[in-house]
């Protein structure tokens, strides 16, 4: 469309509400408030949502804040606790552990990165392993946590674990008090206009016909406008990322309540471990081609360190995207854009981009193609990069002893990731491209973690004097591990700050 005065959005319709669809329209209730606009969400209480998500990266906080969250209220609306890193067991032998901790490690000296300092002395006494110097991994394996109390404590990186049902409802509510109307219902057609096709309404399975300007597909996996009614077609990323099944449980709550995330690699997969406040959650994500759903469930009640409390769920899905998530007047995002399986708990944070993107390109109703392909393009590229480093785990790898973990290990990858991985090996490089999600910390962190140890180091650090830079990191060590001492106990802390208010549960 080219009008030259198009007109503004007068009436956003949202179709889905999970978790991507409810943080939608919390947001536009918070900055598409201006009187003008109408926002709608329909949802279908009888498809139901995904019901899965709870772990997620310290971005959330930037959007809990945008919509005006309380941290206390939120904690006690979803039963949420803090969450430091996602500790990675058996990735690399099937014997070992790392922390991939938030927040960066150590600090850079006369500008160059603290890694680099690091791998040029790590062998002398005192300077210990790299995870010593991350604040959010102390606290992490000491189970602690706390917010800062004075100018002299340094903020912790975190992000948090939550309820993904009492999240949707929570913001729902926000959602709604901000003039957001929703309808419960079942989109059964969808009308486009024959000369743009551009969606023109969806229409409900009660006969009830829903109009907008700007579609907003949050209906999950089935990709209901973009897919479907776009005919968007989905790259299929699985090649790289063969898990295709997840088995998810709830378990009692367990002690002690451990700030991060486990992530456990198992003959076909992986088994995720999310504690909240009123219950565990638990999940073993699988490739179908390498073990059966019996198999994996087995699997996963084996390995469970508290009581079931409700019968163990299946799910299916596909690693990829949407080869654009914006099509004509229909914007997706969630699970109906793509999907990457939840090894770094990026899909939230992938809705939070996807939203920020949005408004940053609000369309009118010219709908510029402009803005449009720069949407696609930074959208594609955030999938891409996470996409890479969610490889990374599988690839570098010296696990043998299943086919699964041979077909992964020797398995051809992205060549944007081949050339991360020869930087790093030979001299422990890494950069950031462009808007890249994961830093050179978390890269770092995950690369030694995987044991992909780099032969040398960046041989500008060999200009330094090397005593005194030996004696300066040591004392950041002792300075990060004293500090991570002095925090409260994560559960006493949580206990505090904001207390699982259960009759949330039951509103659900
Ligand atoms: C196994 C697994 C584990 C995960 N773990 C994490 C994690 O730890 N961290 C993380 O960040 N993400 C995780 N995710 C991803 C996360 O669950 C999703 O990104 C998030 O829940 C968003 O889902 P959604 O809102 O896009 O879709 P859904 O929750 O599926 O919601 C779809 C909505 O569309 C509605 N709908 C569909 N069709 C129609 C129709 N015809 N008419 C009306 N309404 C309709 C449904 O009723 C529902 O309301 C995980 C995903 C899986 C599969």
């Amino acid at each position: 469309m080219t009008d030259a005065n198009p007109g503004p959005i007068r009436k956003v319709v949202i179709v889905g509400g999970g978790t991507a669809g409810w943080m939608a329209a919390a947001a536009a209730a918070r900055y598409l408030d201006d009187g003008q606009r109408q926002i709608v969400l329909i949802e279908s209480d009888a498809i139901g949502t995904v019901g899965v998500g709870e772990a997620t990266i310290p971005p959330i906080l930037g959007f809990n804040a945008l919509i005006g969250v309380d941290e206390r209220e939120f904690l006690r609306a979803t039963g949420a606790t803090f969450k430091l890193g996602i500790e990675f067991v058996g990735w690399d032998t099937g014997d070992d552990r790392y922390m991939h901790a938030f927040g960066g490690h150590g600090r850079d000296i006369q500008g160059l990165a603290f890694h680099q300092l690091w791998l040029k002395l790590r062998d002398r006494p005192g300077i210990g392993g790299i995870d010593a110097y991350a604040p959010s991994a102390v606290a992490a394996y000491l189970n602690r946590f706390g917010l800062p109390t004075g100018p002299q404590t340094a903020p912790l990186a975190y992000a948090y674990h939550f309820d993904a049902g009492l999240y949707a409802a929570f913001l729902r509510r926000r959602a709604e008090a901000g003039g957001v109307t929703r309808i419960e219902g079942r989109i059964t057609r969808v009308d486009r206009d024959p000369d743009t096709g551009h969606v023109r309404a969806v229409r409900l399975d009660d006969g009830r016909s829903v109009d907008g300007d700007l579609f907003i597909d949050c209906s999950g996996f089935r990709s209901l406008l973009l897919g479907e009614t776009m005919g968007v077609p989905f790259e299929d990323w699985s090649h790289w990322l063969p898990c295709d099944r997840a088995v998810a449980v709830p378990t009692e709550p367990s002690a002690p309540l451990l700030p991060y995330t486990r992530a456990t690699a198992r003959t076909a997969g992986w088994q995720w471990r999310i504690p909240l406040q009123h219950r565990t959650g638990n999940g073993h994500v699988y490739s179908s081609a390498h073990i059966s759903d019996d198999e994996a469930t087995a699997v996963l009640l084996a390995n469970l360190d508290s009581r079931p409390t409700a019968e163990p769920r299946q799910l299916r899905f596909k690693a990829g995207r949407r080869t654009s998530m914006w099509k004509g007047n229909v914007v997706a995002l969630g699970l109906a854009g793509g999907f990457l399986e939840p090894l770094e708990s990026t899909s939230i944070h992938l809705i939070q981009t996807g939203i920020s993107k949005l408004f940053a390109l609000f369309p009118d109703r010219g709908f510029s193609a402009v803005e449009r392909d720069e949407y696609n393009r930074l959208m594609g590229d955030a999938y891409t990069s996470v996409r890479d480093f969610i490889i990374l785990h599988y690839h570098a790898t010296r696990r043998d002893g299943s086919a699964f973990w041979r077909h992964v290990r020797t398995m051809p990858i992205p060549d944007s990731l081949t050339r991360k991985l020869a930087l790093f090996r030979e001299k422990g490089r890494v950069f950031r491209y462009d808007d890249e999600l994961f830093g050179i910390s978390s890269w770092v962190q995950v690369l030694l973690g995987q044991n992909v140890i780099p032969v040398g180091h960046d041989p500008i650090v060999d200009a330094l004097d090397a005593d005194r830079v030996a004696d300066a990191i040591r004392q950041i060590r002792a300075a990060t591990i004293r500090g991570a001492q002095s925090l409260p106990n994560h559960a006493d802390f949580v206990a505090h700050h904001g207390p699982f208010d259960r009759k949330n549960e039951f509103a659900k």
